[in-house]
């Protein structure tokens, strides 16, 4: 049987960074990948506090080769009112950039580039099992394209299976997410008549209608990925009889988008996802981590996905490696209290776009600047700056200045 030090699920951002960080300090990895890269995923507009984790996993070179479009920043649209975020006025410290990806490719340069490390990388293989040994070492069961099984046994193991959320599935550890179910349409256009002014350098959130937005990604070809998410009932609504006739149609019912999306050419016929969110009661045990999505995935209003991904992998690869070096690591302080923080904080974002708290905010008239840079840090994916107090009260503060907007507007009025 095969003896690694640790087995990585998944191929994607959270299995690659934590893989590169277990490799740099010496240890054997390997990943198993039921697909073969590159394949398509969703999730293409990163956030800057990414940067660090691909930086420490010594991705940064292979990624800047690929000259994907930089991003400095999020823009909101409602009715004609812009609301538009640097990255480079956030409060916080660190990156004011990132890039918008496209998937398949990018995730493919992080596979390629830990493979060229000496990781092994496997595709269209299969984890279908896995036994715990009481020490913590497992055995893993896995079944390749031609449905050869064939075993590996590893010291550790590190669920990066993103949608896939193989150990909480093997083992009954998945709870529901408090958030109720959405859906997005969406496709990838060949977008001919793009603004050059604020575009393609950062990502536009328009708000269809409420509980319903809409992302325009754009790449550097001169492809912007396009999706509108929703509750599932609003897509029953939606006239057409197709996804493309519904995606036209909802495009032609936006004056944001109508004039240049008309008739825009499709890369792909449009995709559905639905009832994305989920999570899990622990996101570790004896002898496993879970990191990326297989831990929780919110939703993919403010792009926290792949960074919760990455530096999620990143903390837990460090954890992992002190764990093999024969320290005590506590799980729950080191790891799950840090990464529920940071999610929580996402979490009370993302409630407060769907209420509409954050309508009010980032289109009211005269905003604070001081606000707007603290509300910008935590767009920016930095999420567990205590010095910042719309991280801090996450839980109250925004419902608090949205109030004090419509007070200040009706005396005003
Ligand atoms: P993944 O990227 O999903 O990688 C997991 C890998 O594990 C896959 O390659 C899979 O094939 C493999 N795998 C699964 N099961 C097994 C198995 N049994 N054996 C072996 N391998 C397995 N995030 C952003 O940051 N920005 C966005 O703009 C954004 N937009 C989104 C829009 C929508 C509609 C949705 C639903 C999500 C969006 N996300 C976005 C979230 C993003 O898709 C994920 O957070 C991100 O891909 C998570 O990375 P990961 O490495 O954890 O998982």
């Amino acid at each position: 049987m095969e003896q690694v030090d640790v087995l990585v699920i998944g191929a994607g951002p959270s299995g690659t960074v934590a893989a590169s960080i277990v490799h740099q300090a010496g240890y054997k990895v390997k990943i198993v990948e039921k697909l073969q890269f590159p394949r398509f995923v969703i999730g293409e507009s990163l956030l800057p506090r990414c940067m660090e984790a691909l930086e420490e996993a010594k991705f940064l070179d292979a990624i800047k080769k690929q000259g994907y479009q930089e991003k400095y920043g999020a823009k909101f649209e409602k009715k004609g009112k812009i609301c538009d975020y640097a990255f480079a006025n956030k409060f916080s410290e660190g990156w004011s950039w990132t890039w918008q990806v496209p998937r398949a490719s990018f995730d493919k340069v992080l596979a390629d580039t830990v493979a060229e490390m000496g990781v092994e990388v496997v595709y269209e293989t299969t984890v279908t099992a896995i036994t715990f040994n009481t020490d913590g070492s497992s055995v893993t069961t896995i079944e390749d394209k031609n449905g050869v099984e064939s075993k590996i046994a590893a010291r550790f193991i590190i669920d990066g299976s993103g949608y896939g959320r193989v150990i909480p599935k093997l083992f009954n550890l998945e709870k529901q997410s408090n958030l109720p179910p959405r859906k997005a349409l969406f496709a990838h256009t060949v977008d001919k008549k793009r603004s050059m002014d604020d575009e393609p350098n950062r990502i536009t959130i328009v708000v269809h209608e409420k509980g319903v937005w809409i992302w325009i990604i754009p790449f550097s070809d001169g492809i912007t990925s396009l999706g509108y998410v929703g509750d599932v009932e609003f897509f029953e609504r939606t006239p057409g009889t197709t996804p493309e006739e519904q995606y036209r149609n909802l495009i032609a019912s936006q004056p944001y988008i109508a004039e240049r999306m008309k008739d825009v050419e499709l890369v792909f016929e449009p995709r559905t996802l639905q009832a994305w969110s989920a999570t899990t009661d622990k996101f570790y045990g004896d002898g496993f981590v879970l990191t990326g999505n297989v831990t929780e995935f919110l939703d993919p209003v403010f792009s926290s996905g792949v960074t919760l991904a990455t530096v999620s992998s990143q903390l837990a690869g460090k954890l992992v490696v002190r764990k093999l070096k024969g320290e005590a690591v506590d799980w729950n302080a080191e790891y799950m209290d840090i990464m529920t923080r940071g999610v929580d904080v996402f979490r009370s974002y993302v409630m407060a776009w769907y209420e509409g708290t954050l309508d009010t905010i980032f289109f009211a008239d005269n905003q604070d600047p001081l606000v707007n840079r603290q509300i910008c840090s935590v767009l920016a994916g930095y999420v567990w700056d205590l010095e910042n107090p719309y991280v801090k009260n996450h839980k109250t503060i925004l419902k608090k200045l949205a109030r004090t907007i419509e007070l200040r507007d009706m005396i005003e009025d």
